[in-house]
C-alpha cells in the first residue's frame, strides 16, 4: 500500500495498515509533519463537534487516542486536561447550553458552570464572561512529537516513510484503476491501493490521480507567548468558535482559543480565512486574536509574544472529512478534509481506512464521509 502524505493522518493510517498486515510505504513531497500537522495546536476535542456523525467520529477517535496514550502518552505530551467553552452573554450561553445538552444525549461529558464555579476551575479567567460548559474528555497532544512517534512505530514494524517524493500523476489500468504513481523520484507501484492523505493539498493530489475531492486550504494563525507561570489550566475557548468552523467564506473570522503547553508557552488562536496557501502572517489577524484572547485572560497583557505561525486546515464544503474510495478512480482512497480537527480525528480515520480495505467494522458509520457526496463542477 502507498499512503501519500506523512502528516498525522497519513502516518496514523500507515501504522494501522501495517498492524493490519499490509506492507506500507508513506511518501511525502517534503517529509514527516511538513504540512499542517506542524502548524496546529494539538487539541483532541469532542466539545466543538456537532451531534451526529461529527461527534461520533470524534468520540471513537478520542478512545483510540486514550489507548495510544497508555503506550506512549508521555512521549507525545498527552494530557486529558478538559476543555472549557465560555459565553460572553446570556443569549450565547443559552445556545451553548443547548448544544451541550444535545452532545450529552450522545454520550459527551459536559457540565454547565456559572460565574463562581468558572472562577474555581479557571482562576485567571475574566469575570466578565456569562458562563460556560466544561468538557471532561477534551485532551491535548504535541502534534509534531506525535508524528515522530508514529513514524518510529511504522518503521519498527517494517513500514517505510520516504521524504522528497512529490506525487505528480498516476498510471491507470484499462478499467481506470490506479495501479501506479508518477513521482519526482520515479515511478512507484501502488500495490493493493493508494491513500490520499495529503491534507490541504489533497484536492490537487486527487486531480493529479484522476479523482476528485473538494478540499481547500483554510488558513489559521497561532500566536505563541513566552513561557509563563501557569495562568491557563484547561483549553479555554469562546462559544462562537463552533459557528466559525461552519460559517461561510467572507474575510477572516476569529474566535479566541487559549491554552498552555507542557513547555510553559501559551498558544493563542484561532482564525479562519480562505486565502489560498499565503504564508505571511497578517498583522490584522494577529491583532484580532490577541485582542480576543485578552478578553478572556486579561493577565496575558503582561506576556510577550515569541512568534506567530500560520497553517492550512484541509476544508471541505460541509466541513466533514472525506474518507473512502474515489468513485472516478478505483484503488484511490481519500482520508482528508478534517479541517481544524485532523489531529483529533487521525486514529479513527485510520481505523476507517483499514475497515474499508476489508479490516472489519470500525464501530462507527462511514456513509457521511464518502467522497461520493461531492460532484465536480462542470
Ligand atoms: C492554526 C491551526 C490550528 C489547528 N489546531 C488543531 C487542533 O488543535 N486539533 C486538531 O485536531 N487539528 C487542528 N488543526 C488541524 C490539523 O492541523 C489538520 O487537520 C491536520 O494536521 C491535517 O493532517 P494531515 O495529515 O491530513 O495533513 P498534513 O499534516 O498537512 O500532511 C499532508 C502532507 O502531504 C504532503 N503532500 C502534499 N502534496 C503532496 C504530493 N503531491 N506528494 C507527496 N506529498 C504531498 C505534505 O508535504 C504534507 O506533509 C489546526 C490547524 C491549523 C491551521
Amino acid at each position: 500500500m502507498v499512503v501519500i502524505g506523512a502528516g498525522i493522518v497519513g502516518c496514523a493510517i500507515g501504522v494501522a495498515l501495517q498492524r493490519a498486515g499490509l506492507e506500507v510505504c508513506v511518501v511525502d513531497q517534503v517529509g514527516p509533519a511538513a504540512g499542517s500537522s506542524s502548524a496546529g495546536e494539538g487539541n483532541l476535542l469532542v466539545s466543538d463537534k456537532l451531534p451526529g456523525v461529527d461527534l461520533e467520529l470524534a468520540q471513537h477517535s478520542l478512545a483510540l487516542w486514550r489507548a495510544l496514550a497508555e503506550e506512549i502518552g508521555e512521549e507525545i505530551e498527552y494530557e486529558q486536561k478538559g476543555g472549557l467553552v465560555v459565553a460572553h452573554d446570556e443569549a450565547a450561553l443559552q445556545e451553548l447550553v443547548a448544544l451541550a445538552a444535545a452532545q450529552r444525549a450522545e454520550g459527551a461529558r459536559a457540565t454547565v458552570l456559572s460565574g463562581p464555579e468558572l472562577a474555581a476551575v479557571e482562576p485567571c479567567l475574566s469575570r466578565e464572561v456569562a458562563g460556560g460548559v466544561f468538557y471532561d474528555d477534551d485532551a491535548q497532544i504535541q502534534p509534531m512529537l506525535t508524528v515522530a512517534a508514529l513514524v518510529r512505530a511504522l518503521r519498527r514494524s517494517g513500514g517505510r516513510v520516504v521524504g522528497g517524493t512529490e506525487v505528480r500523476g498516476a498510471t491507470h489500468a484499462a478499467d481506470g484503476r490506479v495501479v501506479g504513481l508518477r513521482t519526482s523520484a520515479g515511478p512507484l507501484g501502488v500495490g493493493r491501493a493508494v491513500v490520499n492523505a495529503a491534507g490541504a493539498w489533497a484536492g490537487e493530489v486527487a486531480t493529479r490521480l484522476g479523482g476528485y475531492v473538494p478540499v481547500e486550504p483554510r488558513r489559521g494563525h497561532v500566536l505563541v507567548t513566552e513561557p509563563a507561570v501557569p495562568l491557563v489550566a484547561h483549553k479555554v475557548y469562546e462559544s462562537d468558535y463552533v459557528a466559525s468552523i461552519h460559517d461561510e467564506r467572507h474575510g477572516f473570522s476569529v474566535s479566541a482559543v487559549v491554552e498552555s503547553t507542557a513547555s510553559g508557552t501559551i498558544l493563542l488562536g484561532s482564525s479562519r480565512e480562505f486565502v489560498g496557501f499565503a504564508r505571511d502572517p497578517s498583522a490584522a489577524v494577529r491583532a484580532a486574536i490577541a485582542r480576543r484572547a485578552l478578553g478572556l485572560f486579561p493577565a496575558l497583557a503582561g506576556l510577550r509574544l515569541m512568534r506567530t505561525y500560520v497553517g492550512f486546515r484541509p476544508a471541505t464544503p460541509d466541513r466533514l472529512p472525506v474518507i473512502g474510495e474515489d468513485v472516478r478512480a478505483a484503488g484511490l482512497f481519500h482520508a482528508t478534509g478534517h479541517e481544524g480537527a485532523g489531529i483529533g480525528l487521525a486514529p479513527a480515520s485510520a481505523a476507517a481506512v483499514v475497515s474499508l480495505l476489508g479490516g472489519g467494522d470500525p464501530g462507527f458509520g462511514l456513509n457521511a464521509f464518502s467522497p461520493a457526496r461531492f460532484v465536480p463542477p462542470r
